[in-house]
């Protein structure tokens, strides 16, 4: 796998902001927060790429699942008028076929599907013939083979744009964070396929707004290509995930505070 593609020469993201930053809101909720939350953030960071949810992977029923392909339209109208690439969740294959139709320009696989080798498969295969970097976010459980399983699966489809995702792991143990980081597992990732990209997503790891930072800046520390961060114009009335996104002026901060080795290009 060593033609797997550095995630800073995708053509997607070539000449945007290194490390890559990666925002937007846990879900798109309507036209008009997506619209605010990505405009607040192209106004204040020098972004690589935007991100929101449009089918919603929650634990238990009952609670708001994404709002489905009116979302993807959304996305495309406020992607051309920001001039940003963005990105969103596929978890089967009309997903994919969805993302692709609306024109995203990168997909990613959750956490927890990343869990299930059928799922992954499927993606896979919708993905064959298709030229669509795709980042692949590690299982929900601290597996390290099901990982490397979903990036082969992803890679066997002919794909090579993929980066990794580090978005922590469930554990019984009760930790300050909503998924303990494990941090040995993605170093141990990054020695058996030294090419692939890194990204860190604090949101998940931290579920707290005060520990993004903390989070990040390791990441940082320990040499990861970029960040994915969970941005919401609102995010205590955010519909998901509201106690870990960040508004878009602390975006800017976190990422300012964040010390970037200088010698990265
Ligand atoms: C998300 O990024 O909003 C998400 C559902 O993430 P994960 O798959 O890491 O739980
Ligand atoms: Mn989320």
């Amino acid at each position: 796998m060593e033609d797997i593609q550095p995630i800073k020469n995708w053509e997607v993201v070539r000449g945007r902001s290194t490390p890559i930053a990666i925002a937007g809101p846990c879900s798109a909720e309507t036209e008009e927060q997506l619209y605010q939350t990505c405009k607040g953030i192209k106004e204040n960071v020098d972004i690589t790429m935007l991100r929101a949810g449009i089918w919603k992977p929650r634990t238990r029923p009952n609670t708001f699942e994404g709002v489905g392909e009116i979302g993807l339209k959304w996305l495309k109208n406020v992607k051309e008028e920001l001039q940003m690439p963005a990105t969103v969740e596929v978890a089967n294959a009309k997903h994919v076929e969805l993302a692709l139709k609306y024109e995203m320009d990168v997909l990613w696989i959750g956490a927890r599907s990343t869990v299930n080798p059928f799922t992954v498969q499927e993606i896979a295969d919708a993905l064959k013939g298709v030229n669509v970097p795709v980042i692949v976010k590690n299982p929900i459980n601290p597996d390290l083979a099901l990982w490397l399983g979903a990036i082969e699966r992803i890679y066997n489809s002919g794909i090579r744009d993929i980066a990794a995702l580090h978005r922590g792991f469930s554990s019984h143990e009760e930790t300050k964070y909503r998924n303990s980081p494990m941090w040995q597992l993605p170093i141990t990732l990054k020695s058996k396929f030294p090419n692939i990209s890194l990204l860190c997503d604090p949101s998940h790891i931290a579920g707290t707004r005060d520990l993004i930072y903390p989070v990040s800046q390791k990441a940082i520390d320990l040499d990861y290509d970029g960040l994915m961060i969970e941005t919401h114009c609102d995010p205590d009335n955010a519909l998901s995930d509201a106690k870990q996104q960040i508004t878009p002026d602390r975006l800017a901060e976190v990422l300012a505070e964040v010390k970037i080795r200088k010698n990265k290009t």
